[in-house]
């Protein structure tokens, strides 16, 4: 499914990931580009463009605006899971606690999930989140293969790491909506274990706590390997179990 929408005449627009689709639909999410580029345009000039979303977490001092403000709330939603590619297409306005719950039932985890459960798949990528498993996999912008940006030209392009947006893709994380509105992003999922157990590793003051899969050799954490997360220090040794 290669829908040319939307775009400028160079993108070709999103790819469904191959493998079984679980989510809003990409028919639905290329609809919603269209109306917002539509919203977007009929701004009154040298209006501040502003995200009408119902949560937020970046806590600041705001003049109180009455400025109409682009409504995203068609971009909340999960779009597509390939299980087998482990990938997700989810709408940029999408939380964790949905994303995680789409993925669950198929084996599946985003390689860092924020611990505030509402924040956004857009918003830690702009706002470089970070949460425990980032100790070997990486900030959330590390797992992201493509992203739908609006420009504050009113295109919609798709950047990748290494295409003709490639700088808009490097330059994305920690730019917090400066650069543009991620619409859709494609990221890759992890594997989670049913269970798990907690050990610790042996080394000296303060004693890393680590947690693995049961029945895996204690070798160093590494992304991939059977390692899960990191939950934290001992300060004592009497206090590991
Ligand atoms: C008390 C507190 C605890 C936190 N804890 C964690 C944590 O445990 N882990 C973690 O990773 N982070 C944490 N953060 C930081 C948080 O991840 C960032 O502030 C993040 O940007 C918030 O995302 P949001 O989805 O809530 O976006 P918002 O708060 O709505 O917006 C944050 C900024 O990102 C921009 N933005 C939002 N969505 C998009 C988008 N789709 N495209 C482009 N720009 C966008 C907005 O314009 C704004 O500038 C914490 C922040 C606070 C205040």
């Amino acid at each position: 499914m290669t829908p040319k929408q939307p775009g400028t005449t160079s993108d070709p627009g999103p790819r469904s990931p191959r493998g079984p689709s679980a989510g809003t639909g990409l028919a639905d999410h290329v609809a919603a580009v269209e109306r917002l580029r539509s919203d977007y345009r009929a701004l009154p000039e040298g209006a501040p463009v502003r995200l009408a979303k119902p949560t937020s977490n970046l806590f600041r001092f705001r003049e109180r605006s009455s400025a109409p403000a682009l409504d995203v709330s068609a971009f909340s939603g999960v779009i597509a899971i390939d299980p087998v590619e482990r990938l997700a297409d989810v709408g940029g306005m999408t939380t964790y606690e949905e994303l995680v719950a789409a993925t669950l039932p198929h084996g599946l985890m985003p390689t860092v999930v924020p611990q505030l459960r509402t924040i956004t798949v857009g918003g830690a990528v702009t706002g470089l989140g970070i949460e425990s498993s980032s100790f070997h996999n990486g900030l959330p912008h590390e797992a992201v293969q493509e992203m739908e940006i609006l420009t504050g030209s009113g295109e919609v392009v798709t950047a990748t790491r290494d295409n003709e947006h490639s700088d808009l893709f490097h330059g994305f994380p920690n730019s917090y909506g400066t650069l543009g509105y991620a619409l859709r992003l494609r990221v890759e999922l992890d594997p989670v274990s049913p269970t798990c157990t907690c050990a610790t590793c042996g080394s000296t003051t303060p004693r890393r706590r680590w947690t693995r899969s049961p029945g895996s050799a204690p070798t160093a954490p590494t992304r991939g390997g059977p390692w899960t997360s990191w939950t934290g220090w001992c300060s004592a040794p009497t206090s590991c179990t």
